[in-house]
């Protein structure tokens, strides 16, 4: 009798575990990890796993990847989110769209989904130990760890970001350094005072979008400030941020001065908290150093126009990503050797690659997850027709 086709995936997050679920049963099935597998499902979401995102335009879908989205395209367009959905839905989790389409499970948890998935790959054999080398040789590959060697026709790496990418040296697989990206940002300025403190609908200029920023012990956070940090995680730091704080309130220098006029009396502090959390006020006007008890109308015009400016061009100067606050990592496989269609090696056959090993990183939104679920949809479709 024909021996079954090995094959081994390295890393059980979700990419490793997806694909090990979607392979034909008829293969024999390794996966490595170090971990409990799936254990990297477990903080998503907030515990709750946002499963994707429920755009149906590929397209739409791709935009949001800072890296990597044209790559995606092939993997998108075949397997989508509507196809991961009823794929759940298949294994017994269903699913709820929430807030700008994030599709997160009925029972709002991750723990669950995690189980449902752990049930399809019972007939596979979990390997807890460390993948230290992977070596090619004619008719497949031997994955090391430590002493010992295990032989596979075929491999899937599936390490994740934040891996060690020394075990992939003997195939010469070549990586994009890595970067945190999906993360808070430190700043020069020390915000801790004003920690807690939400500034709504501001305009970020560097990125071109509104949103809203948090100041925490270390700097900026919130949805605004993961967005830049993604955009701009190959940026060197230090780099400076511009926020337009009053986009929505106050258009012009001259609506400014209608507005101090109407508020003549009261002070200035007063007026500007109009707008602005009280807390900020007080921070701002003493960085910048106007006087927050002085009455509006005694505001020159030379002053006004100063303040307006201040508030419509904020700098913030960043100095690093918080130390390990990042969500996803940019950087990864180069996917410059990678086939888009079937995410195996272009040079090394039977080598593929799915999930954040991949230089492939998204937004907030259930986006990092669905490139885990194509790609081991697009492994497994080309493995399963071998
Ligand atoms: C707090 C947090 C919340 C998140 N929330 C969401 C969300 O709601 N929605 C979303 O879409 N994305 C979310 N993400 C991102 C998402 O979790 C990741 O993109 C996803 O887990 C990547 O899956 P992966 O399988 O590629 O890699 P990983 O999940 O990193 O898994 C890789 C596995 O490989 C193992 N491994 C690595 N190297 C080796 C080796 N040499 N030998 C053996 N094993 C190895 C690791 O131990 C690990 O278990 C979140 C991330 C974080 C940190």
């Amino acid at each position: 009798m024909e021996r079954a086709c090995r094959i081994g995936i390295i890393g059980g997050g979700p990419a490793g575990v997806m694909t090990a679920a979607l392979l034909d049963k008829r293969f024999d099935i390794t996966i490595f990890d170090t971990k409990t597998l799936l254990v990297t499902l477990l903080p998503t979401g907030g515990g709750k796993c946002n499963i994707t995102n429920s755009e149906t335009d590929y397209r739409s879908f791709a935009a949001n990847y800072p890296r990597g989205g044209k790559f995606l395209y092939s993997a998108l367009s075949r397997y989508s989110s509507v196809d991961i959905i009823n794929y759940f839905d298949s294994i017994g989790v269903k699913t709820v769209v929430v807030e700008n389409g994030k599709v997160f499970p009925e029972k709002m948890s991750a723990k669950f989904v995690r189980e449902r998935m752990l049930a399809q790959i019972k007939h596979c054999n979990i390997e807890k130990t460390l993948v230290t080398d992977i070596q090619k040789v004619d008719n497949g590959f031997w994955v090391i760890s430590g002493r010992s060697k295990y032989f596979f026709d075929k491999v899937v790496v599936a390490s994740g970001g934040h891996c060690n990418f020394d075990f992939l040296k003997s195939l010469q697989v070549k990586i994009i350094p890595v970067k945190p990206s999906l993360t808070g940002l430190v700043t020069k300025t020390d915000y801790s005072s004003l920690s807690g403190v939400v500034l709504k609908n501001i305009y970020n200029e560097e990125i071109g979008e509104v949103g809203d920023m948090l100041f925490t012990h270390f700097g900026v956070s919130g949805p605004l400030i993961f967005k830049i940090s993604s955009i701009k995680a190959r940026d060197n730091y230090p780099y400076n941020l511009h926020f337009d704080l009053i986009s929505d309130s106050i258009p012009s220098s001259k609506s400014f001065q209608q507005i101090l006029d109407k508020n003549s009396k009261k002070e200035l502090k007063n007026v500007l908290s109009l707008f602005l959390p009280r807390n900020f006020v007080n921070f701002f006007c003493r960085e910048k150093g106007y006087s927050p008890d002085v009455p509006a109308c005694s505001v020159n015009a030379l002053v006004r126009d100063s303040i307006f400016n201040d508030l419509k061009n904020y700098e913030i100067t960043v100095t690093e990503p918080k130390p390990d606050g990042e969500t996803v990592m940019a950087g990864g496989v180069d996917l410059a050797f990678i086939n888009s269609k079937s995410f195996e090696h272009k040079v090394v056959y039977g080598l593929y690659f799915a999930g954040e090993v991949l230089d492939i990183d998204g937004f907030c939104g259930g986006f990092n997850l669905q490139n885990c679920w194509s790609g081991a949809f697009a492994i497994a479709e080309t493995i399963n027709a071998g």
